[in-house]
């Protein structure tokens, strides 16, 4: 039985399955002991936003739990309540605060499923204060303070002033976690990280009980200085690059193949695709591919002749593409490949431990972030 979540679009069955993403959840579970080891001292949570990045959110979040991870976080309410369903004793936060704007959601989502609001305005502290009063019961939160994001949080300066009215007249839910989030960790020598790790300090400095959390997937590659007692990475744990211009160290967690649907001998000179943007240079043998841009394989990752494309593997060959990626299909390349190795039937490998993901992603200009949380609609999902 396919789970709720994943839609009609999906294959029922590998039979029929125009491409395959499998996810490797020991390798998420070796990707999440090797962060917890580079968190020293520091507890490490997992980010599942975003059905977990694409790869499924109630299968990643059962292997990170047997893997001993005890606090997850989720961007909205409706994740944290798929969450609970298989996560009874985790800690769970929901980085985007208090969606909604009624106590009926604090009362619906937030306590119905114990979840955590992580509160990044006067408003929504507010809206807490007033429910956790109204029921009597002093709910936990965690406190998101601004430190050059520009997105969510409190400004810094509300810091000093909350920590002192609290003092007077402590408030009616507990504060479990301060939190903010880092702008360039992906750049290790951008003055901007620093910056934030003096304004975090500064923070955490009125609350000097509470637990702290500043690093993402990339803030832990900083060091020590940036772990306090949580860290929370999301990208490295399913595989992706945290840090440009590094070698990556995460295992591969997720892999994406398609099926070639049929082949054919196309001479030297005739366009390829939409837009007739790319023109064969030999006379060339093209395989077609049963994926596209609705299957997530982001349409700005095709080929022209000024702009070559991303590549495929099948069978220890790599074959580019050629011209337009389209919404069901793309073309490749395999006059190079042993004609053998290429027929209707074959599965090309799109990335996964030949084709690094976020190669892919870069020839779409964009991130493994991107390509991951794009690939939900329409893959048959396979847990190895
Ligand atoms: C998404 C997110 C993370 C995880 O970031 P990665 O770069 O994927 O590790 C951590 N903290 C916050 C606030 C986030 O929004």
């Amino acid at each position: 039985m396919p789970s709720p979540h994943v839609t009609f679009l999906s294959a029922p069955d590998e039979s029929v399955a125009g491409n395959i993403l499998s996810v490797d959840l020991a390798a998420l579970a070796d990707n999440y002991q090797l962060l917890a080891e580079k968190s020293g001292a520091a507890t490490c949570a997992a980010v599942i936003k975003a059905d977990a990045y694409g790869l499924g959110l109630e299968q990643a979040a059962k292997a990170l739990w047997a893997a001993g991870c005890r606090t997850f976080f989720v961007a909205l309410p409706q994740e944290g309540a798929r969450a609970r369903s298989v996560l009874p004793d985790a800690m769970i936060y929901v980085l985007n605060g208090l969606v909604g704007d009624s106590s009926a959601v604090c009362a619906d989502y937030y306590n119905s499923f114990s979840l955590r609001p992580v509160l990044g305005s006067y408003e929504e502290l507010d809206l807490w204060e007033t429910y956790c009063a109204s029921i009597a019961t002093p709910l936990p939160c965690a406190l998101h303070f601004d430190t050059g994001m520009n997105r969510l949080g409190l400004g810094r300066k509300s810091a000093f002033m909350l920590s002192e009215k609290w003092k007077q007249n402590p408030p009616s839910f507990i504060i479990c976690l301060i939190m903010s989030h880092l702008v360039c960790s992906d750049q290790p020598h951008h003055p901007l990280n620093s910056q934030q790790l003096d304004r975090f300090r500064s923070i955490r400095a009125c609350f000097p009980d509470v637990p702290a959390s500043l690093a993402n997937s990339a803030g832990i590659f900083l060091g020590p200085d940036y772990h306090f007692e949580l860290t929370r990475p999301g990208i490295a744990l399913y595989g992706g690059l945290a840090i440009g211009d590094h070698p990556n160290p995460m295992k591969v967690v997720a892999t994406v193949k398609s099926r070639i649907l049929t082949t054919r001998n196309v001479p030297k000179g005739w366009s390829v695709s939409y837009g007739a943007q790319e023109i064969t240079k030999r006379d060339s043998r093209l395989a077609t591919l049963c994926i596209g841009y609705a299957d997530g394989y982001l349409r700005a990752g095709g080929s022209s002749d000024e702009k070559k494309g991303a590549k495929v593997w099948i069978n220890g060959y790599e074959a580019p593409i050629i011209g337009r990626i389209t919404m069901d299909l793309t073309i490749i390349d395999v006059t190079d490949i042993p004609h053998e190795t290429v027929r209707r039937g074959s599965w090309a490998e799109i990335f996964g431990e030949h084709i690094p993901l976020d190669d892919v992603a870069h020839h779409a200009g964009t991130i493994g972030y991107e390509l991951l949380t794009s690939l939900g609609l329409r893959a048959l999902r396979r847990y190895l």
